[in-house]
């Protein structure tokens, strides 16, 4: 048995834990089941000590998360993840490795709790192409009520029996950031938590009503490159693209991010429809509230309130999404 302190606990639950009145179990198949009842003290001790293992709503009670988590299946996970671990580190955002049964998790420690909606365009940019990003909804709403859950660390997995630990990259391999459970757990004690910026750039629809909804041209395009907007929407699978930003069932239906147009500024049931475009068309989206759709580069002009000019500048900058 490991020795674990409410001290101990209280660091790692900060980092860790999202929503306290509801949590989830993992079954012996993996599946998670929701429990029903709050996460307490207990519940954790008994995660962290092997008797049950159990996954945290990442959008707490309050509509706030305290944590994001990029997360790969990919058996290159550790490596692929090593690299927006560098990316972020060159921002000034220190994250975290964590093995996984599959592949790995990257996790950014929040020191405040922060709006999903905020996070995901703040980090979402970062977020390589077959990587989920956790939180995967920007608020919760009646349809989604508790929104995803992730794993919470350092237990039992229940189908492989192991304990996946926190590594970091050290002479040419990854090693675990501490030698016990214990360890690790006090390790909990000296990650950073970092603030979360308030100054990224806003989606247009939390910034102002548009009195008409426009449609933008396809005409910027800078004279220094042959690269036009309309090759740039061609070169990139929408569905995939805006799949990272709102969460899509197979349908390709998710709840539309531009809230000015829906009652109370939020789409509560799924309005935005995304589909491959049959060229010449580029068209990819269609809000059936809104009734205006447009390209994926209108969907990112939109998403984070910027001028075709802007945004154009920052994909010829080498900006990814
Ligand atoms: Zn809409």
């Amino acid at each position: 048995m490991v020795v674990v302190t409410k001290q101990l606990l209280d660091a790692f639950i900060a980092c860790c834990v999202g929503r306290r009145d509801e949590y989830a179990y993992q079954r012996s198949d993996g599946r998670y089941a929701r429990a029903g009842c709050p996460l307490t003290y207990d519940v954790v001790y008994r995660h962290l000590q092997g008797v049950q293992t159990i996954g945290s709503y990442l959008i707490d009670e309050h509509g706030l998360c305290r944590f994001a988590v990029f997360d790969s299946d990919a058996s290159s996970g550790l490596v692929d993840l090593l690299q927006v671990q560098s990316q972020l580190a060159g921002v000034g955002v220190p994250s975290y490795l964590e093995q996984s049964r599959r592949g790995a998790h990257l996790r950014v420690f929040f020191r405040d709790p922060a709006s999903p909606a905020l996070v995901c365009r703040w980090l979402l940019p970062f977020c390589p192409d077959g990587v989920e990003f956790y939180p995967k909804q920007n608020a919760l709403s009646e349809r989604v009520p508790l929104g995803s859950l992730v794993r919470l660390p350092l237990g039992v997995h229940r189908v492989t029996g192991e304990c996946y630990p926190f590594v970091a990259w050290s002479h040419g391999q990854f090693v675990p950031v501490a030698a016990s459970l214990a360890d690790m757990l006090a390790w909990f004690s000296t990650v950073l938590r970092v603030p979360v910026p308030a100054s990224i750039p806003l989606p247009v629809a939390d910034q102002a009503t548009p009195t008409t909804p426009r449609t933008i041209p396809f005409t910027s395009v800078p004279s220094e490159t042959t690269l036009t907007i309309r090759d740039w929407c061609r070169q990139h699978d929408p569905v995939a693209m805006i799949g990272r930003y709102v969460a899509l069932d197979q349908k390709g239906m998710g709840c539309c991010p531009f809230g000015w147009h829906h009652n109370d500024g939020v789409d509560a049931h799924p309005s935005l429809w995304v589909y491959r475009p049959s060229y010449p068309d580029l068209c990819c989206w269609y809000c059936h509230a809104w009734k205006q759709g447009g390209s994926l580069f209108d969907f990112f002009r939109y998403y984070y309130g910027l001028s075709a000019r802007e945004l154009w500048s920052h994909i010829l900058a080498g900006g990814h999404f």
